[in-house]
């Protein structure tokens, strides 16, 4: 059988003799092991990690952009490969790993420009004779904790920045879906990356405690569910590194009367179904204002009764099966509690049965009309294949339900009022707002991130965000006077 080892200085290695299963889970079966890294394995990766970044920071900004231009045509030829390796771990359609793979590689053509966003500020004469300037150094060493949701693109947001920037990396990527970033560091090394700048350690909790407390780690950036991301940013707190921690997520996707509802359905059934609804910016809730609501449920159910729930390697399927045994029980579990709690359940996912594939972790597209929000498939965070639909009367009562959620990562509204869409875009309390499109995931020169619940920290990811969490300001000012000797001076300096 397979073994996922760790990438520690340019090699595949691994000291630990423990191993996690991995699964697939259009099958169910047993398809490789990955190492569950013990504290040698974690040493050896930070002392790595340490060495390479002393030598890393000191090469010019345009030789780290041109090795990650050499990454970038890598990542370019090798997508088919990485799409599949996604697939195969993860379950989701191969086109849609394709996709995932795509955002990521936009966030490496991003990195190739760094240089650009590094560049200080400069002021002549602050003062007689003096000038002022600042520069942006790497932080040493920074490390990443990922979700199984993407196991390329979540990454990605994460290391070519950091590395572009001066910094070493070491990634810990989700047990459930390791190999990616095996393959990605590989291919970062044929690069030209020089070997212990980006390391992959494997593991679960007992890793990402030692992260959070090895005094040579600066930086933490963490994308998960919230209750690991409040860990992870309190604990990072407690021990002095800077961090990111990107949480859950319930996105609300608002629908006027007014609404091209055509184009709103389309919206929400990409959004809701897709990758099986474990995007944290899928749709899980439509909130249907007004008298839109009945046509809006029954266009809704008929295109969800056309989709495809079969395996990545099925050429025209549009959603694959969930990660696990244990989230199918959870999923299935929630939409339970939403028939008991009252909702009315249109469409009903459970019992999918796909033949040859019977132990395969699926759950088809499940709707529910008439979704209160004291129940519990409107609070939780369900990451499967779930819709909502809310109904509210008018656009207040949609704005007070998309700012009164727990979590504030996207949302989108349809409308086509220009006023209404303003209005929403001011004042919803999310990090990621769309209008008339999908909740939308901001391309690699903005930033993501959301509010409340959904991003613990100052900095949201890629972008200029990220670059000002990899690197540190530091501000000069200095004279070089000619015979000049002004004494000691003992009052604030002032102009
Ligand atoms: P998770 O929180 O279970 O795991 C994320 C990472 O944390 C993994 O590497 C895991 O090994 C580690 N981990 C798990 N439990 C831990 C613990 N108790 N202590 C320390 N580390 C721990 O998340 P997941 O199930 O892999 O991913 C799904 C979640 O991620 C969803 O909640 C989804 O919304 C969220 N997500 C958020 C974003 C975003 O941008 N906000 C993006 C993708 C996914």
């Amino acid at each position: 059988m397979e073994v996922i080892k760790n990438y520690i200085n340019g090699k595949k290695i691994n000291y630990s003799n423990e191993f996690l299963d991995v699964y697939d889970p259009s099958t169910g079966e047993i398809i490789s092991k990955v190492v569950l890294s013990n504290n040698k394995d974690f040493s050896k990766t930070v002392e790595s990690s340490f060495n390479a970044q002393k030598q890393w920071s000191q090469v010019t900004p345009l030789k780290r952009s041109r090795i990650i231009s050499n990454y970038k045509v890598l990542i370019q030829e090798n997508i088919e490969e990485l799409a599949k390796i996604v697939s195969r771990e993860h379950g989701k359609t191969l086109d849609d790993a394709k996709g995932s793979v795509t955002r990521g590689l936009e966030v490496v053509e991003f990195a190739c420009g760094i240089p650009h966003l590094l560049k200080g500020e400069f002021s002549n004469n602050v003062g007689a004779n003096i000038d002022s300037w600042s520069m942006r150094q790497p932080l040493g060493v920074c490390a990443g904790i990922t979700p199984f949701n993407f196991p390329a693109m979540v990454p990605m947001w994460m290391y070519p920045i950091a590395i572009a920037c001066g910094n070493s990396f070491i990634l810990k990527p989700s047990e459930k879906d390791p190999s990616c970033s095996i393959k990605l560091a590989e291919l970062f090394t044929k690069a030209g990356l020089p070997d212990g700048v980006f390391n992959v350690i494997n593991g679960n909790k007992n890793i990402v405690d030692q992260i959070i407390e090895e005094r040579n780690i600066s930086a933490i950036s963490f994308v998960g569910s919230t209750n690991v991301a409040k860990y992870i940013y309190e604990k990072s707190a407690m021990n002095q590194k800077r961090v990111q921690a990107l949480g859950g997520a319930k996105n609300h996707l608002v629908v006027m009367p007014d609404a091209n509802i055509d184009q709103a359905v389309d919206g929400i059934i990409g959004a809701a179904y897709g990758s099986a609804g474990e995007r944290c910016m899928a749709v899980s809730v439509a909130v249907a204002v007004g008298e839109i609501a009945d046509e809006l449920v029954d266009k809704i159910k008929l295109k969800s009764n056309e989709l495809v729930v079969a395996p990545w390697t099925t050429n025209d399927a549009d959603m694959g099966p969930v990660i696990s045994k244990e989230h199918k029980k959870n999923i299935e579990n929630l939409i339970q509690s939403g028939v008991d709690e009252g909702a009315n359940l249109v469409v009903d996912g459970r019992n999918v049965k796909i033949q040859g594939y019977e132990d395969g972790y699926f759950i088809g597209p499940t709707l529910f009309d008439h979704v209160l929000p004291t129940m519990q498939i409107y609070e939780k965070e369900i990451f499967g294949p779930v819709l909502s639909v809310v109904r509210a009367e008018n656009y207040k009562d949609a704005l007070n339900l998309v700012n009164n959620h727990e979590y504030g990562n996207g949302t989108s509204i349809y409308t086509s009022s220009g006023q209404v869409a303003r209005n929403f875009t001011t004042d919803c309390k999310i990090g990621m707002v769309g209008v008339n499109v999908p909740i939308p995931v901001p391309m690699a020169f903005h930033s993501f991130g959301g509010w409340k619940n959904s991003l613990f920290g100052d900095h949201a990811m890629h972008g200029k965000e990220g670059v000002n969490f990899y690197t540190k300001l530091k501000t000069i000012t200095s004279r070089w006077p000619e015979n000049i000797n002004v004494g000691a001076e003992f009052v604030m300096p002032v102009n």
